[in-house]
């Protein structure tokens, strides 16, 4: 099957696979797995920050690092469909008694600037105290630049905000702009990126910033049943990842823009946007029976309404590309 559903679904290749075999390891929650302390130093110098933490997932990176900034009666101002204000369960107010703050994000993702600067709070009794503005890139796959998120940045700066990057895709965005990964981040005081989405690793994501910060963090991962044991062997993909996957990202592009000029070929297809390595399509006449006969040209994609997103990662080859868009033509004649 090729499955464009998500670039979280690609399976660990052979050389992966080699690599986390022959990972060496020890008790992390000891600080004793040499493979974990790789990749966090590793994923640090990259960044140009002086701590890193491996956890779980990007759910658990974004949410030890509002810990890690936020306490009770604090707030976080994030984009209004971000992925932490939407679709993390609303961890930092359960787990935090930290209010969200959300607020209009542009086109490109980029909170509305002049919306964050009407919703920081004055230090006043009636009010949570704002502490910390969240970003996020790429979102649905559309990358800001530097330049870019220094008109949301310097908002929150001037306002003595501490600054987050969810970067959960932040490899893609750093390819496509053709950017130096740590002047990228450089504005944030903390940074999550996945290895388990366009990376290609089975699991993690890895937290960085200042090393109060990530001691800060790493308080709160244990706290969130995240301290674990022999990980070098999940670590060992996850640096894997960082030494092969990141520039091929660039193919993953190339084949979203052929499959995007592709499907907006077929009538009754119109893509909407086509970014990184995400393309999404208006169809006419979505419906569960199109996925049905999708899945049975061997396609699985997520077409039961519009708009639909379809994503292309590592398990996605420049040859399938013709296979999707062949699928396409032929499910929608039918
Ligand atoms: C996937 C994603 C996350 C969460 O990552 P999980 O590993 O699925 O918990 C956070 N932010 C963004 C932007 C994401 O795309």
């Amino acid at each position: 099957m090729i499955d464009l559903r998500s670039d979280t679904v690609t399976r660990p290749s052979p050389g992966m696979r080699r690599a986390m075999a022959e990972a060496e390891v020890g008790d992390d929650v000891f600080g004793d797995d040499p493979t974990v302390r790789r990749l966090e130093a590793l994923v640090a110098e990259r960044l140009g920050k002086q701590a890193a933490v491996f956890v779980t997932s990007g759910t658990q990176s974004n949410l030890c690092a509002l810990l890690a900034h936020c306490g009770r009666g604090d707030e976080y101002i994030a984009g209004d469909s971000a992925h932490t204000y939407c679709y993390e369960g609303g961890g930092g107010a359960v787990l935090g008694g930290i209010q969200p703050q959300p607020v209009r994000m542009l086109n490109d993702g980029l909170p509305d600037p002049d919306h964050i600067a009407a919703v920081i709070k004055p230090d006043d009794p009636h009010f949570a105290r704002t502490k910390l503005l969240c970003l996020e890139n790429t979102k649905d796959g559309v990358p800001q630049s530097i330049e870019r998120m220094r008109e949301a940045i310097d908002v929150g700066r001037e306002a003595g905000l501490a600054l987050h990057l969810d970067g959960a895709r932040m490899w893609n965005a750093v390819v496509a702009l053709r950017a130096d990964a740590a002047e990228f981040v450089a504005p944030f005081d903390t940074v999550s990126m996945c290895l388990s989405k366009g990376l290609g690793a089975p699991a993690g994501s890895v937290l960085s910033g200042s090393r109060e910060l990530i001691a800060e963090a790493r308080k709160w991962r244990k706290m969130l049943g995240g301290g674990l044991r022999q990980v070098g062997v999940l670590a060992a993909a996850g640096l894997y990842a960082l030494d092969n996957n990141i520039e091929r990202l660039a193919d993953d592009h190339d084949r979203a823009e052929r499959m995007a000029a592709g499907l907006g070929a077929i009538p009754g297809v119109t893509v909407t946007s086509l970014a990184t390595n995400m393309v999404f399509i208006d169809i006419v006449g979505a419906c569960a029976a199109l996925q049905s006969r999708l899945e049975s040209f061997g396609l699985l994609a997520l077409v039961s309404s519009s708009p639909a997103r379809l994503a292309t990662h590592l398990d996605v080859s420049d040859d399938d590309i013709g296979v999707v868009i062949d699928a396409f033509g032929r499910a929608l004649s039918a």
